[in-house]
């Protein structure tokens, strides 16, 4: 099997509505997919959830003619001259999520020439893994005891919400939906990196009380010292990693002993392959892997294909504000049933994308976005 073309795919849509989070206004959304296609008409699909533009340039102006003619299926040696040949302006942010879909693709390709899914070939031995609700962004508390209930409801049970409002009002949203799901189900509360050390540390201890199942970003990526800090003093396990890049990357917060949970993401920290290098090493260690995963349906299988496999994999991340690129990209949507994923018995990925969709939300000039907010990423003055 030979790599005859690569073909780069720029998804966007607007809420009606969008949410509100510590990051400001979400009007919309963004997420590029990479396919790869060979000559034997078999086609690699992966997913990178970073600036539209930039993978699009990097995987069609740089990594293609280094990949075309060549066997998608010699992944290590593929990644390595990738990585090899945008390491002096690359080795972290959107570099790293275009090699990782590649990486993904080439994932869904070897699975595929093999007859094998790609869970099996990274050594698991079932097709699920515990899967949690991502939502549960700012609102009333009132209105967030419903939503965590109605995702209660719809199968899940762990559901994750966004805090970084400060002060009291913290309390009363995790107390809210604490009460709303009960003391079987879990809770998990992303800080959106917008805490002092102090405030993380008095924060932590109320979400201890409340069996919090972990404390996410309470600081920025680069402040590896406070949350080295925070963990010596709270009790609540710390996760952070959707914003870290490759193998070296996470070495850092692990010997630093930043975290708990390491949550890379196949999407954005350079595919299955790195993301698997990550969890090796979190094992060695004793922590435990819960990738992130916020941009679409194909993000969020490689990285439960990545979970399926670890014995030390805790959950993977199921966005559940309504984005289309979740709910309708796969003929065969994901779904989530007593808090458990189950994935394809098929071989690779074990997805299929619908072309309707894709044709619905492709964007023909990733280079130039519509302004707005898109969650992670701002176009436009006004939406700052
Ligand atoms: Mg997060």
């Amino acid at each position: 099997m030979k790599i005859d073309h690569l073909e780069t795919i720029t998804l966007r849509f607007e809420y009606a509505d969008g949410f509100r989070y510590a990051g400001g206004q979400c009007t919309a959304r963004v997420t590029s997919l990479v396919l790869i296609h060979t000559d034997s008409g078999q086609v690699g699909i992966g997913a990178a959830y970073s600036h539209p533009g930039l993978v699009h340039l990097i995987v069609q102006e740089q990594l293609a003619p280094l990949l075309i003619g060549e066997d998608p299926t010699d992944i290590e040696s593929l990644w390595r001259r990738m990585y090899r040949i945008t390491r002096w302006y690359g080795r972290k942010g959107v570099t790293m999520s275009a090699i990782g879909a590649i990486d993904t693709a080439c994932w869904d390709l070897r699975g595929k020439s093999l007859g094998k899914p790609v869970w099996q070939l990274l050594g698991g031995e079932q097709p699920t893994c515990p899967a949690y609700a991502s939502a549960l962004l700012w609102k009333p508390p009132a209105a967030l005891a419903e939503e965590a209930a109605k995702l209660i409801e719809c199968g899940f049970r762990r559901v994750k919400m966004r805090l970084g409002y400060g002060g009291e009002v913290d309390r009363l949203a995790v107390s809210a939906v604490r009460e709303a799901i009960g003391p079987k189900c879990d809770v998990m509360c992303d800080g959106s990196m917008r805490y002092s050390l102090q405030d993380a540390a008095s924060l932590a201890d109320f979400l201890a009380e409340n069996n919090v199942f972990w404390f996410e970003e309470p600081f920025e990526p680069e402040d590896i010292d406070s949350y080295v800090a925070l963990r010596a003093r709270v009790s609540v396990p710390l996760a952070a990693g959707e914003n870290e890049f490759g193998l070296q990357g996470f070495r850092e917060l692990i010997r630093a002993g930043a975290l708990d949970i390491v949550q890379p993401d196949a999407s954005r920290c350079g595919g299955i392959t790195e993301a698997k290098r990550v969890a090796d090493l979190a094992q060695t260690t004793g922590l435990r892997v819960a990738p992130h995963s916020w941009s679409d349906a194909v993000a969020i299988t490689a990285n439960a294909h990545v979970v399926a496999s670890l014995p030390h994999g805790v959950t993977v991340e199921v966005d559940q504000t309504g984005n289309p690129f979740v709910e309708e990209l796969l003929v065969e949507p994901l779904a989530v049933r007593d808090g458990q994923l189950t994935l394809s018995k098929a071989p690779g990925l074990g997805i299929e994308l619908n072309p309707t969709v894709l044709q619905r939300y492709r964007l023909q000039d990733p280079l130039h976005l519509p302004d707005g907010s898109y969650s992670d990423m701002i176009f436009g003055k006004a939406f700052l």
